[in-house]
């Protein structure tokens, strides 16, 4: 693609990033026109939730403390009878994908502002998609009432974010920057923030291994997290976010560990036509390859790197194949049912791509 002929977008989400940030919530809320914010979280979140709550004081609407994974539609009317019950004119969430998840739901249906305060760097704060679960079946919307109006970026929240969890969810980051490296609606802005979220994240990954609190590199990793959350919003993915959606969608595995296993395998498979758009991976990684450098860079840390590890069975491999090759869909290298068999045949058992 010629790089010098692209469309561009800028995404006109509020950004309040730093060390402390999360003391702005009032203001922000304020800055919305906004009197009522209803607290979003994870029960496993509800205590912090609760805090931000009392911090808000008559600004707050109460907590809704149910969000899960994969934003169940029931749990979203429940969160819509407790907005309209506490006379709430906004949302704020705070967690990761799943309770960002659960605001842009009441978002979508009610048109209210969101102010989302992520603690993962799974990035759906900066993306106007919203995946929702219905009946066991996952679905897909995009509208601009999905994205939230403002997002907190504060590193003090990540400091307690499980060692494991930062990697994967890491890697799930990276995973959208590396993906829009090569997208075919990228432009020069995109791939200037995918390669900076990329470094940011090559470098806090391998420092926060040995010091999970340090702050520096806690600050570096968020900003990785929005860089790549942001590109993730503004460009188009491929095989690799394919492939994860229907792991994660049909066969019920873990949304941040998928990521992480499937990378190098996707970026891998796509190397041998996106090469040139892949390169600041392989540079920065130190390798010749982006996909074996990412392998690498993935064990070194101690994430999981088989499919077989997180409770894939082997025999639904085909299946996985079939469901990921029926549609079609943009991606730099022709797809075959063959080789996408082949290809997760080689992340179930774990191996290191070429
Ligand atoms: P998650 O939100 O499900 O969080 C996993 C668990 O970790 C939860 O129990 C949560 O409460 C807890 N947690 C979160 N932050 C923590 C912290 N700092 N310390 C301790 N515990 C913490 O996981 P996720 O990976 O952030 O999000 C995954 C979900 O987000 C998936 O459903 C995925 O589809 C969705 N997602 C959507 C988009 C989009 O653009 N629509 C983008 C990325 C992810």
């Amino acid at each position: 693609m010629d790089i010098r002929n692209f469309i561009y977008q800028g995404s006109p989400a509020r950004i309040v990033f730093g060390a402390g940030a999360l003391e702005r919530v009032a203001e922000v809320v304020q800055a919305l026109d906004c009197r009522h914010a209803l607290v979003l979280s994870t029960p496993q979140q509800a205590e912090d939730a609760g805090r931000l709550s009392g911090a808000l004081g008559a600004l707050s609407a109460g907590v809704f403390a149910k969000a899960a994974m994969h934003t169940p539609v029931e749990i979203t009317e429940q969160a819509l009878e407790a907005m309209q019950a506490a006379g709430a004119d906004c949302t704020v969430a705070f967690g990761g994908g799943s309770t960002v998840g659960l605001g842009k739901a009441i978002a979508y249906r009610l048109d209210t502002p969101q102010i989302a305060i992520p603690t993962t760097y799974a990035g759906s704060e900066a993306t106007p998609i919203l995946g929702q679960t219905q009946n066991g079946e996952k679905t897909t919307v995009r509208d601009g009432s999905i994205l939230p109006e403002a997002i907190i970026y504060d590193p003090e929240l990540s400091l307690g974010l499980p060692y494991q969890m930062t990697v994967t969810s890491g890697l799930n980051a990276m995973a959208h920057a590396a993906e829009a490296l090569y997208a075919k609606d990228r432009n020069p802005i995109s791939t200037l923030m995918a390669v900076e979220g990329l470094r940011a994240f090559t470098g806090a990954l391998p420092v926060l291994k040995g010091a999970p609190r340090d702050m520096t590199a806690r600050g570096d990793a968020l900003y990785g997290a929005w860089l790549c959350g942001t590109v993730l919003g503004s460009v188009g993915m491929s095989l690799h976010h394919k492939l994860c959606h229907v792991l994660g969608g049909s066969f019920d595995l873990p949304h941040a560990e998928t990521h992480a296993i499937i990378l190098p395998h996707a970026i891998g498979f796509n190397e041998a036509v996106a090469s040139e758009e892949l390169r600041p991976i392989a540079e920065m990684l130190g390798h010749g390859s982006a996909g074996a450098g990412l392998y690498d860079f993935a064990r070194k840390l101690g994430a999981p790197v088989a499919l077989r590890d997180i409770g894939m069975a082997e025999a639904d491999l085909p299946r996985a194949a079939m469901i990921a090759t029926r549609n079609a869909y943009w991606n730099p290298r022709e797809i075959d049912r063959d080789q996408i068999l082949a290809l997760l045949g080689a992340a179930w058992r774990g191996e290191r791509p070429q």
